[in-house]
This record gives C-alpha cells, structure tokens and sequence, in this order.
C-alpha cells in the first residue's frame, strides 16, 4: 500500500497522478497536515521522471546594484538612490569573472534593485563584457520588475525591451518579483511593484521569445491558504498558455531588519515544515508541465533541503556565490563548494549530477 492511500486527501493525490487538480483540490492539499502523505506522493512523481538524481548548477549571483525606488516592506537588501552602490559594468564582469576563474561556475543569475541610473545600454555593455571575459557563463538576467522598469523608461515595448538583451547575450530570466501572484497580498507587500497582470505578461513575452524562466513564490509572512493556492494555480496557468517556465522555486520570507515583519509582528520565519508542504504540493500540481522543482536551500538549509529531494524536489540549485539578499536579513550564510553539494545530495540518497543553465546535465 502507497503511504497516502489512509490519508484524508487520498482522492485528490490519487486524481493528480492522472489529471489536472482544480485551484480547489490545490488549495485542500495545502491545508492538509498529512505531511508524509503529500512528501511520498511527490517523491514518486518525481522518480517516475528522474529516478534518484538530483541537479545542481554551480552559479553564482551578480546583485549589480542595492538602489532600488520601489521599497518593498519585506525587503532588507535595498538602500534608497544615493545611499547604496551601483557597480559599474566593468567592474561588475570583473567580479563575474573573479569567480568563474575560481569556481568553473556555469551562471550568473543577474539581479538588483530598480536603479533610476541604469538603463538599457547598462545591460548590453554589462553582458557583453561579462561574456567577453567569462565565455561559457550563461546570463540568467532580470527579474519582470527590472525589464518593466526599461520598458517604461525607454518607452518601448516588452518584447522589444526583452528582444534587445537576448541579443545581447541574456539566456533566461528568473521570475523574481513574483511573491505571490495575488493583488490584495501584493499592495500589501510592495505597493510600488507590479501587477500580477504585467507580472504574468512579461514572462508570457520572454516564453514567445524563446527566453525561458524560472518562476518563484515567497510564502511565510501576511498570505492565506488561499492565496498560495492561487500562487501555484496561476503559474500552472500561465505555462500551459505560454510553456518556458523551466523551474519553479519557492523559499520562505526572512523577517530580519525589514519593516514587514516589524510591522505585521512576524517573529520567525516559517521555513522547513511549509517549505516542505508546498515543494510535494507543487509537483503534484506541476508535474512534468513545470518540470523542476528546486530544494530552496538558501533560506532553509541543507538539512532540510535534503528532505525536500525526498518530498519532491529534483534539483538543489545553485552554489549561489556571492548572495546578498538573504545575509542583509541577518541570516549567517555560508556558500558551497560543489563538492559540498555533492555530498549533501548523496547524503540525501540521491545521486548528484552538475547541470547547466537550461537544466541539461553536464560533466
Ligand atoms: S525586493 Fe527587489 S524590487 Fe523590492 S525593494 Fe528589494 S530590491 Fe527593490
């Protein structure tokens, strides 16, 4: 007998094996605390697509610049134009490339804060020269709230703003800025920030274009069950009408040093048990549609990542070099080597393999 089959949710784990769950059986999976019941089922839809491997990419994370306008509360990491730091492009892809040299990193996932200064020159000079200087990086660029910010300042079209850096040498787009894909969350969160409408647009634009993503959802700090739901729902959506979605990653909000958690008195970050809920909860709703589902170590830890490679998570994600979001909350960080990552996967009975930006295994 399957672990689940005694479980309450028993007929919705049995339908999402064969079919496609409503926002409500969604939304019922997430309100279950029948923990192991969700892991185990989440565990062999994973199997049945990969067996015991598990993906990592050695990356690193190039935050070019803290300044940001668009405040949002549950942010520790921007500083106010003026007060922070704005690399230039050559310094930028000197330390892209400081790292390559160490490490052997096959990506840069590029992000910062919306910076008045940059512009899209910025971009095109910073990601030639990162590829001048470090050949077989390939750029994972921008988040939709950095491409809504060029369209707007440059008054052109999405398409034509994404249709510039792909031309520049941007491979992927990581779909930071997500959160969750519900209005009433978001004024709360960052009223400056966009819509779930242009949110949804801008990554429906980069699949036309062949620029594939990876999409996020930041639980743990004012959200409902409710709204989670909707959270995965929404992308599920989103990449049946517009596939290139590639991986979906969701982590935990931190409270330290931001006004959110000051003002909504959050104490402690809900990371493990939720991490966990919702990692068996995405796969059985994703399944082979989005296809890879990130262990989230980040914000939770090796040692619960590893458990998230067993309640279906497929890939650890990356060695993340040189973060800086997450260590301005306060949170001690230490980065990997890969050959920690390795042992951390196999620790967690899989089998590591080195993957690349596009999630091909590589080595
Ligand atoms: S999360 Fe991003 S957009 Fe929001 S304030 Fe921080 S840097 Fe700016």
């Amino acid at each position: 007998m399957r672990a689940w089959e005694r479980s309450d949710v028993a007929p919705i784990i049995e339908k999402a094996f064969v079919d496609e769950l409503s926002l409500h059986e969604i939304e019922q999976l997430l309100k279950s605390d029948e923990l192991w019941a969700l892991g185990s089922a989440a565990l062999e839809l994973k199997q049945k697509m990969y067996g015991k491997v598990c993906t990592y990419i050695k990356n690193m994370i190039l935050n070019y610049t803290n300044e940001c306008v668009v405040e949002c509360e549950f942010c520790a990491f921007y500083r106010k134009p003026g007060l922070g730091y704005l690399y230039s492009p050559q310094r930028a892809a000197k330390i892209v490339e400081e790292i390559y040299k160490r490490y052997g990193i096959r990506q840069v996932l590029i992000q910062g804060g919306v910076n008045p200064k940059v512009d899209i020159e910025y971009f095109e000079t910073l990601f030639k020269e990162i590829k001048k200087r470090a050949p077989k990086v390939s750029l994972h660029a921008l988040s939709p709230v950095e491409i809504d910010f060029l369209s707007l300042k440059h008054k052109m079209s999405v398409k034509e703003v994404l249709s510039r850096l792909k031309e520049a040498g941007m491979e992927s787009m990581p779909g930071g800025g997500a959160e969750l894909l519900v209005e009433r969350v978001r004024k709360i969160l960052s009223p400056k920030k966009i819509s779930v409408k242009r949110w949804i647009e801008i990554v429906e634009t980069a699949h036309k274009l062949e620029i594939p993503t990876s999409v996020t959802m930041m639980f743990g700090h004012i959200e409902n069950v409710e709204e989670r739901a909707k959270h995965l729902y929404e992308l599920r959506e989103l990449q049946k009408r517009a596939p290139g979605s590639l991986a979906f990653i969701a982590w935990n909000f931190e409270p330290g040093n931001t006004r959110l958690a000051r003002k909504f008195k959050i104490k402690y970050p809900y990371g493990g048990y939720e991490l966990l809920r919702i990692i068996s909860v995405a796969r059985l709703t994703f399944k082979d549609l989005i296809p890879h589902v990130q262990a989230g170590w980040l914000t939770v830890g090796k040692d619960v990542a590893q458990l998230a490679l067993n309640f279906g998570a497929d890939d650890w994600g990356g060695t993340l070099y040189n973060e800086k979001v997450i260590p301005a909350t306060g949170l001690s960080v230490s980065f990997p080597k890969a050959e920690d990552v390795e042992r951390w996967i196999r620790g967690a009975g899989c089998i590591p393999k080195e993957r690349d930006n596009f999630y091909r295994v590589v080595g």
